[in-house]
């Protein structure tokens, strides 16, 4: 174990025999070492690779933290596209946040030619200090407007009024308006676990884009460093309304993909390692082949799932534990 989590540990059960009681203050806090970790690693790259990389700030969370960003420019590029790598959306999937670190050394050392990449290793800060999914008791990836609403499928709990409300997280609305502020043009974001690279539309079985042939081609591509299957969340695991590919696709026509990466929530040491040798190429090359224009036809005109549909399929995934909560 790393000191500093030791130390973290020890202060969360010492700490209290002086102050006489733990607040939910200081155990937040005394777990709050983990995303400084990432924090402190982010320095150290910056440090060691000025001329290509800057932190900056995507804004506060709704626990008032301040969510980081690496910005990575090719220092030659007199203009660059713009493109966004994000860890972290489930704070429990720690192998998403080590490969998007990974990933920023890589472009650091090495940038990609005419890009700007901005890596945010981890969205869901209370989520990875505390190493559960959801923020907030909200699971951020279903948080985002989508063609067919946003709902969190994966509980069984009576759906509630605003179940279907977006940007219930300031995480996930600063994310958006940051889709725009830097228009981003393309997207990778970072997820455990099932080895397969998805692309929109996540809200129904056997829907494409007008874009398809874009997608696979680039899925494609990284498929062929990661090995990975490639195709639809609908087809490939289950329906998703809310997440961040299809809502940066359907809103703003980025070219938007997400990793499912590895066969563990929590994978060892060696599975990350091998994680990161197998998708940190596969990410440089699709985003160095994506069009440095958004799409233009990324209207929806398909047709939502039924209720009955849902339900079969949430019945469909209750059989298949492996499927849950990516
Ligand atoms: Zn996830």
């Amino acid at each position: 174990m790393n000191n500093r989590i030791l130390l973290s540990f020890i202060f969360c059960f010492i700490g209290p025999l002086f102050t006489g009681h733990v607040s939910h203050a200081q155990l937040v806090d005394g777990v709050a070492a983990r995303y400084q970790m990432v924090l402190d690693r982010l320095d150290d790259l910056v440090e060691k690779y000025p001329d290509t990389s800057e932190i900056i700030e995507l804004g506060t969370n709704d626990k008032d933290k301040t969510i980081y960003v690496l910005k990575v420019t090719d220092p030659k590029a007199e203009e660059t596209s713009h493109q966004l790598v994000v860890g972290g959306h489930h704070g429990n999937e720690y192998g998403s946040v080590e490969v998007a670190m990974a990933f920023a050394e890589s472009i650091a050392k090495k940038p990609l030619e005419g890009r700007t990449v901005y890596v945010l290793p981890a969205l869901n800060i209370t989520g990875y200090n505390t190493n559960t999914r959801r923020e907030d008791f909200i699971d951020p990836n279903r948080d985002y407007p989508g063609p067919c609403g946003s709902h969190d499928t994966s509980t069984s709990k009576e759906p509630k009024d605003d179940d279907n409300k977006p940007f219930q997280l300031k995480s996930t609305k600063l994310l958006a308006d940051f889709l725009v502020e830097k228009n981003i043009s393309a997207s990778l974001t970072l997820h455990t676990y099932g080895n397969v690279i998805t692309y929109p539309w996540s809200v129904n079985y056997e829907q494409i884009t007008n874009d398809h042939d874009t997608f696979v081609a680039m899925a494609e591509l990284g498929s062929e460093k990661n090995n990975y299957k490639i195709g639809t969340a609908a087809d490939l695991l289950y329906f998703v309304a809310g997440n961040f590919v299809d809502y940066a696709y359907w809103e703003h026509g980025v070219w938007a993909f997400l990793f499912e990466i590895g066969t563990s929530h929590y994978p060892s040491d060696k599975s990350v390692k091998e994680a990161i040798s197998l998708n940190v190429p596969a990410m440089r090359d699709m985003l160095d082949v994506a069009p440095a224009e958004r799409s233009v036809s990324h209207a929806y005109d398909l047709t939502c799932p039924k209720d009955e549909d849902i339900l079969l399929n949430n019945i469909l995934r209750e059989r298949h534990p492996e499927w849950h909560s990516h």
